[in-house]
């Protein structure tokens, strides 16, 4: 664990260091307020703080205060360690935001004591924040494939959509849905087909731009999010998609599967309303349009116009 030594006096300083790198903490020093602020400031800041009561440019109750006042930042707990020793300045201290309080001088076996409890609150701090991380993909993604789960990538078009219209873009939809894969599940069985929609998935990640979207939209099928992309552009990102699918069969542990799947593709024009069901609407009957002309094939739509686009 890290802790920062806030103190204006460099015998407190020097005493506080050296106690603690016996005790086996790393150390960092600040010699007033507004330096304490910086160094906590920053991303990679020591977890917990000892500030005195009384620096120069900051107190350390403004420090305190200041610090609970941030939001979505790491938590520092913070021990003031100050000469003021009434009840009053106690209630004071942690009433801004302090964890502990400890009076000058210190004993040291005291200060080991609450550098234990303050360490016990930052570890399950980051057990927290790390289990808060974990729920947050899982509400987000695609527990099967890891690609954006349904919700959140329409709530992605969503954005693009508005982003798009402010910044005059075009975007594409495309969906994407594997031929005959009830076929896969009947004949080599659901967990054959569960493996075959992992890759599937891997494959849809590898070959779109890190700046695209790509989800489960249902069962089987997927939608993707073709930043910028105009018709022209959006029928070129299915297109080598589509050939990454099925250019080779997908390994799987009973063998070599061959899979391929069909796509429809619609794109909102620069200074077009942009509608996201207009959108998808118009992606998905360019799919159905694909399956009828014989699958393992692109075809698009635009959401208005609803002209059926010449890919060849
Ligand atoms: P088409 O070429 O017309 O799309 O034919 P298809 O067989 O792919 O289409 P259909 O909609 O008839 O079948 C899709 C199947 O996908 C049915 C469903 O049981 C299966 N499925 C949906 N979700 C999952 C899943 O998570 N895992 C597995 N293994 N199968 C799934
Ligand atoms: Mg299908």
């Amino acid at each position: 664990m890290r802790i920062l030594i806030a103190d204006d006096e460099i015998t407190m300083r020097k005493m506080l260091r050296s106690g603690l790198l016996r005790l086996g903490y790393e150390v960092e020093e600040a010699t007033g307020g507004a330096e304490a602020w910086s160094v906590l400031q920053r991303q990679t800041a020591p977890e917990l703080a000892i500030l005195d009561w009384n620096m120069p440019g900051m107190t350390g109750v403004e420090l305190c205060r200041k610090l609970r006042e941030r939001q979505r930042a790491a938590y520092v707990y913070v021990i003031l360690l100050t000469g003021n020793d009434s009840l009053n300045d106690l209630v004071a201290g942690m009433a801004a935001g302090a964890d502990d309080y400890m009076t000058k001088p210190f004993k040291p076996a005291e200060l080991s004591a609450r550098l234990r409890a303050g360490q016990r609150i930052i570890d399950l701090q980051g057990e927290l924040l790390a289990a808060q991380a974990q729920l947050e993909i899982l509400a987000h993604h695609d527990a099967l494939t890891g690609v954006w789960n349904r919700r959140m990538i329409l709530a992605r078009l969503g954005e693009e959509l508005a982003r798009a219209g402010r910044e005059r873009h075009p975007v594409g939809a495309i969906m994407l849905d594997i031929d005959r894969f009830k076929r896969i599940n009947d004949t080599l069985g659901h967990p054959v087909g569960d493996e075959v929609l992992q890759e599937v998935g891997k494959r849809l990640t590898e070959s779109i731009r890190p700046y695209d979207y790509i989800g489960r939209y249902g069962g089987e099928g997927f939608l993707i999010v073709a930043a910028d992309c105009a018709m022209e552009e959006a029928l070129k990102v299915a297109e080598r998609v589509r050939d990454a699918i099925a250019a080779t069969p997908i390994q799987a542990a009973c063998g070599a599967i061959p899979v391929s799947a069909s796509f429809g593709v619609s794109a909102a024009k620069v200074g077009e309303p942009m509608d996201a069901n207009a959108l998808i609407g118009a992606a998905d009957r360019a799919l159905y349009r694909a399956k009828q002309l014989g699958r393992n094939r692109v075809e698009g739509f635009f959401p208005k116009l609803e002209g059926l686009v010449e890919l060849r």
